[in-house]
């Protein structure tokens, strides 16, 4: 599988069916990996599995795919939910990056007392999903949600689902890698708010985890925790 470029299309794949991928993934094709009509490409939609490809038309800007054959089919994913506190725009994109690599499921940005950011750019953060998991072979991007205060979070929180939260100087255990559905809250450069930590105390589906003692720039807390919670699952 190594060597061959993936890429992500929402579109609906079959053997023969015709695939138009973006300007962006024309350009990426043509221009920098020189690849040609005739040459093949593996794609994925997040729900048909993945599929072997030919390229039909490479022009500037057109990229036209023909669907060959299935190499893998749709499998499960681990489902973990990143909860962060909402970064400024090339800590959230390098977050974005790495989360997708590490196989969260989601994005649910958060706005606390202490975050700084209030806004996403949605277009561009699905695109370095979508690349992120091109590259590191995934079957799915994970979607971004848009963001909500902390309460919100919590009221809206499925009970069902362990929320691990990442709280400095907590003494707390480092995550465990969990089976079936969880979820990981970082909180903001500036730490939580006392009420804040009351209010993630409350309920009963978080758990406080610790990530070593020293204190973790929130993107790195990030990739620590999401890498201890997916690294032993099967999925
Ligand atoms: N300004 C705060 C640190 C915030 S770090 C202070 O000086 O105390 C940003 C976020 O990263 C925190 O809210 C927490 O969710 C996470 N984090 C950083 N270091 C961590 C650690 N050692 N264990 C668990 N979470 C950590």
């Amino acid at each position: 599988m190594s060597g061959s470029i993936r890429l992500f299309t929402p579109t609906a794949l079959a053997a023969g069916a015709t695939v138009d991928a973006t300007p962006a993934q024309a350009h990426y094709l043509g221009t920098v990996m020189r690849r040609a009509p005739g040459d093949p490409v593996r794609l994925f939609n997040g729900r048909d599995g993945e599929w072997q490809a030919l390229i039909v038309d490479l022009r500037r800007g057109t990229l036209r795919l023909r669907v060959e054959a299935p190499v893998r089919p749709q499998a499960p994913e681990p489902d973990i939910w990143l909860a962060f506190a909402l970064l400024k725009r090339d800590a959230t994109d390098l977050l974005v990056r790495q989360a997708t690599e590490l196989g969260a499921a989601a994005f649910w940005p958060v706005l606390t007392a202490r975050t700084n950011a209030a806004r996403v750019n949605p277009e561009r953060l699905a695109a370095i999903a979508a690349e992120a998991a091109e590259q590191s072979e995934r079957l799915t991007v994970p979607g971004m949600h848009p963001p909500r205060p902390l309460a919100a979070l919590l009221q809206g929180w499925p009970a069902g689902r362990p929320l691990f939260a990442a709280l400095e100087r907590s003494g707390a255990p480092p995550p465990a890698a969990a089976e079936g559905p969880s979820g990981l809250l970082v909180g903001p450069e500036g730490g939580f708010t006392e009420a804040e930590l009351d209010l993630l105390r409350s309920r009963p589906f978080v758990t406080p985890v610790g990530l070593g003692p020293r204190i973790l720039r929130a993107e790195t807390a990030c990739v620590a925790g999401l890498a201890l919670l997916q690294a032993s699952r099967p999925d």
